[in-house]
């Protein structure tokens, strides 16, 4: 039996399953104070005992093994969450093998090994929510980067009409900044849920994450993009992001994925549950010393 942990801002799931991506129990927690939450998880895992377990943690977090502050929460606007070392302290309590990475990494994995991504080879994963975040799996497998990277922060060419402040503090025109959920609710309307499919706020969000999606394909030539998070459930985008990311290649289909665009670009086949089956997938990693 496996173990898997999503930190999420607001929520926590744990779960255990199998390394197919079997989900057999599952539970879910607001996301409080460390000192509350850990004491659920601990007790959850002590009464459903597994071999291994993989965390899908929200960031900025460190990820890296060789580090003595790895599995540590890192700068965190959730203060009570700041510098709160996350993997040590379930590894002191449960003595089985644990390991962490970054939620969209994760999820990620999730989609590339039972996913939308499940037949192919590097796979990466955009989730467009409540920030911006961006994973990728080569093989199944994580990179193996000293941190995770930070899609979201990339910077974003403006439309010429958007004059309006980002939604984040460091930079004034990345990717987050113009197009998360929040961004959204900040510069065009208060609820991005109920902006309509004509509103000309989605042509603007379409051209910045078309953007994002085609700098990361660049930089990465995978085989398959999947765009995840809560803007997403506006299911006009897809296919205006995909539109833009023609007409930013330009014909510069340099290898087949590029060619057919339709394929290549998707919407995650695991919904809500893929940092769970990631985390899974991760923790059957684990057990076998990846
Ligand atoms: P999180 O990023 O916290 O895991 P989600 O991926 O669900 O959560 O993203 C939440 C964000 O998605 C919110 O900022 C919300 O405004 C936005 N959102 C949720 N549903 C919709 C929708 N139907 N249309 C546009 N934006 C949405
Ligand atoms: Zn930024």
């Amino acid at each position: 039996m496996l173990g898997s942990i999503e930190v999420g801002g607001t929520k926590i799931n744990c779960a255990v399953g199998d390394e197919q991506g079997n989900i057999f129990k599952q539970v879910q927690f607001q996301t409080t104070s460390p000192n509350e939450n850990m004491k659920q998880i601990i007790a959850f895992f002590l009464s459903n005992k597994v071999e291994a377990i993989g965390i899908a943690c929200f960031g900025p977090v460190n990820i890296d093994r060789l580090s003595s502050q790895y599995g540590t929460i890192l700068d965190t606007p959730k203060l009570a969450w700041r510098f709160f070392p996350f993997l040590q302290t379930l590894k002191e309590k449960l003595n089985i093998p644990i390991e962490l990475q970054s939620d969209v990494n994760v999820a990620a994995l999730g989609e590339a090994s039972y996913g939308a991504g499940k037949n192919d080879r590097t796979v990466l994963y955009f989730t467009i929510g409540t920030g911006i975040g961006g994973g990728i799996v080569i093989n199944k497998q994580f990179l193996n980067t000293p941190q995770h990277p930070e899609m979201g922060h990339i910077t974003i060419i403006r439309d010429p009409s958007d004059a309006k402040d980002s939604d984040c503090p460091f930079h004034t025109d990345c990717f987050e900044g113009l197009a998360s959920g929040p961004a959204i609710e900040k510069r065009f309307g208060p609820n991005a849920k109920n902006l309509p499919a004509d509103h000309p706020a989605w042509e603007i969000i379409a051209n910045y994450i078309g953007q994002g999606v085609y700098q990361m394909m660049l930089a990465y030539a995978p085989d398959r993009i999947i765009i995840g998070g809560g803007v997403m459930n506006q299911t006009h985008l897809l296919s205006n992001i995909k539109q833009n990311v023609i007409k930013k290649l330009n014909n510069y289909t340099y290898y087949p994925a590029l060619t057919n665009l339709e394929k290549t670009i998707t919407a995650p086949a695991l919904g809500d549950n893929a940092g769970l089956i990631g985390g899974l997938i991760f923790a059957g990693q684990i057990k076998k010393g990846l």
